[in-house]
């Protein structure tokens, strides 16, 4: 098929997403042609479809930061045709034409092999948001924290990079502090291990440079004010492990908790991490993530609610994972 479905992007006459067709011929560089099964919608898709942010960087593009599928065609040796894949980030859309697509071309570099103890649809229910969890908790690894050194906070629970570090973190032997604005689903982190909840809004207005001591480690995705907070209260040389912003950019802290307590804060990026440490971060979800845990906290969508799904999780109203079945 030269003509396949996708989501177009464009800006003129105004910024706008639309179910569309693309020819192959429009495909960008690269040396593998893979088609495309499984798809998901995470929080920087949210913010392409809708505009919200600048995350689109070239015109016509089709989002979508994810996919699993099946390579059609390679001219790398490193992969075949009929070898399944999965790619996160690397700029897929972004600035270059990415998942929402029954087709994608790529750098072989970017791609990953499907992990064997994974389906297509299993690999999107993690996605970029599940991965970067797992990369979350190797940083808090690193740093030397252990369950033994006391509870560890997790922001933004009950979305997409939260409902899986409870899930990781709590197979681990982790006692989960889980902090969510939707005391709705106590239940259901409390059902991926979550051993208490907060209410978010303890966390997320303007704060003092220190508080009482209250976790070890955090998994933070909302940053602003609930980022500050969560530093002034990590344990003396604790540490945060930063990989999101859902409530702001900003980040209205004091350097307390770091020079007076020891405390560190790990940056985390998923976009552009070399592809050993890609591996390693699939090998650990193959061995912690309870794939019972991981079918909970997954919805599956058809092709034709991508958009309309990009809005719901702008709003916090999607819980855990989205699975996109593009068919
Ligand atoms: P989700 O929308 O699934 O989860 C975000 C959660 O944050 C919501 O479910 C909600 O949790 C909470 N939240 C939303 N708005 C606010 C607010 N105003 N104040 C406080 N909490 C809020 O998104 P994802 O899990 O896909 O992504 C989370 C964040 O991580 C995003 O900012 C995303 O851009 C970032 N990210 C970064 C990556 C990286 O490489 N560094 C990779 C992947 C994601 P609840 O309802 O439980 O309160």
């Amino acid at each position: 098929m030269s003509k396949f479905k996708a989501i177009r992007i464009v800006k003129e006459p105004a910024y706008a997403a639309s179910y569309s067709e693309f020819d192959e011929s429009e495909l960008m560089d690269g040396d593998v042609t893979v088609r495309i099964s499984h798809s998901t919608v995470n929080y920087k898709d949210g913010l392409a479809i809708t505009g919200k942010s600048p995350v689109v960087r070239r015109f016509p593009m089709i989002p979508g930061v994810d996919f699993a599928g099946v390579v059609e065609s390679s001219s790398n040796p490193e992969f075949k045709p009929g070898d399944a894949v999965v790619l996160n980030g690397w700029g897929l859309g972004e600035t270059h034409l990415g998942a929402y697509a029954q087709k994608a071309r790529v750098k072989a570099e970017w791609l990953v092999p499907l992990p064997k103890e994974f389906s297509p649809a299993q690999a999107m229910a993690i996605g970029t948001a599940g991965y970067t969890a797992q990369l979350a908790v190797l940083a808090l690894e690193k740093h030397g924290l252990t369950p033994e050194r006391g509870p560890v906070l997790v922001t933004g629970a009950a979305g997409g990079v939260g409902s899986v570090a409870v899930s990781l973190l709590a197979t681990l032997g982790w006692h989960v502090i889980a902090s969510t604005g939707r005391p709705e689903e106590a239940e259901f982190l409390k059902k991926l291990g979550a051993a208490e909840i907060i209410d978010r809004a303890e966390l997320s207005g303007p704060g003092r440079p220190l508080w009482k001591e209250r976790w070890a480690a955090a998994v933070d995705s909302v940053g602003s004010h609930t980022l500050a907070n969560v530093l002034a209260q990590t344990k003396y040389e604790g540490a945060v492990a930063a990989c999101g912003l859902a409530q702001g950019m900003d980040l209205p802290a004091t350097v307390a908790p770091f020079i007076l307590r020891g405390v560190s804060l790990l940056g985390i990026d998923s976009v552009m991490q070399p592809k050993a440490k890609r591996l390693a971060a699939w090998a650990r979800l193959a061995r912690d993530l309870d794939p019972a845990k991981l079918e909970a906290l997954t919805t599956t969508i058809g092709f034709d609610q991508v958009i309309e799904t990009a809005e719901k999780i702008l709003a916090g109203k999607v819980r855990g994972r989205v699975v996109v079945e593009i068919g």
